[in-house]
């Protein structure tokens, strides 16, 4: 039996294990509500608080009109209704009459200003609206595929972690210790293949009688540089 070959099987097996793991804490940093959801939801409120500002404001206005409305029928009711008949109040209530048609002519320019603004703010909280509705649907649809890989990362890390026990059950202790002291210091990679006499964890070739030795794997061959156990077949 090849010394180095069940290391660097159990090291092949924790390698994909850990790139599992990795993906899975993406995944699930990755569920629940997005920045872009967020955002798309408060531009719809601020959109309806527009329109509901406008909707206000025309209310307000079409509520001063009709009280204009009013004075002016009262005004013209004086006016034209044969009870006054001073000619100095008639000529009053004229001016009053003329300054109140002014002012309800202006009122209604306002007003029509006003509705043109809130056609403006009801589409812009039609479009606001259509949007979230694509973007929920976007991000659903990814919620959904995010859960499903999460499914299939934890099955197959569950898998990998049976594994690794079985291989590990059956290995030296000490051989085991050298290889976890060696994965905590070299970055999760205490195995690597030897291709061509060259390390394939550092790139440094290894002088031909140890690449010999490596390949033959009657013992346990350390790289001189990284300092990896080699494994050549
Ligand atoms: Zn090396």
């Amino acid at each position: 039996m090849h010394r180095a070959e069940q290391l660097y099987n159990l090291q092949c097996t924790d390698s994909e294990f850990d790139k599992l793991a990795r993906r899975l804490r993406e995944v699930e940093a990755s569920l629940g509500e997005t920045e872009e959801l967020r955002q798309v939801r408060l531009d719809l409120q601020k959109a309806e608080q527009a329109l509901n500002r406008q909707q206000i404001r025309l209310r307000d206005l079409e509520l001063e009109n009709a009280s204009l409305a009013d004075k002016l029928a009262a005004n013209e009711q004086r006016l034209y209704g044969g009870t006054v008949r001073n000619p100095k109040e008639l000529a009053g209530l004229q001016e009053e009459n003329t300054s109140l048609r002014q002012r309800k002519n202006q009122l209604e320019d306002v007003i029509l200003e006003v509705m043109i603004e809130v056609e403006e703010a009801q589409e812009r909280v039609r479009c606001a609206r259509d949007r979230l509705t694509q973007v929920e649907k976007q991000w659903r649809a990814e919620q959904e595929r995010l859960t499903t890989e999460r499914g299939e990362l934890q099955a197959h890390l569950c898998a990998l972690d049976a594994r690794r026990r079985e291989l590990r059950a059956v290995m030296p202790p000490d051989e085991l210790k050298i290889y976890d002291d060696l994965r905590r210091r070299k970055g999760g990679r205490a195995v690597v293949l030897l291709k061509e006499g060259v390390c394939q964890g550092c790139q440094v070739s290894l002088p031909s009688s140890e690449a010999q030795q490596a390949r033959q794997g009657e013992v346990l061959v350390f790289c001189g540089s990284c300092g990896r156990i080699l494994y050549a077949h």
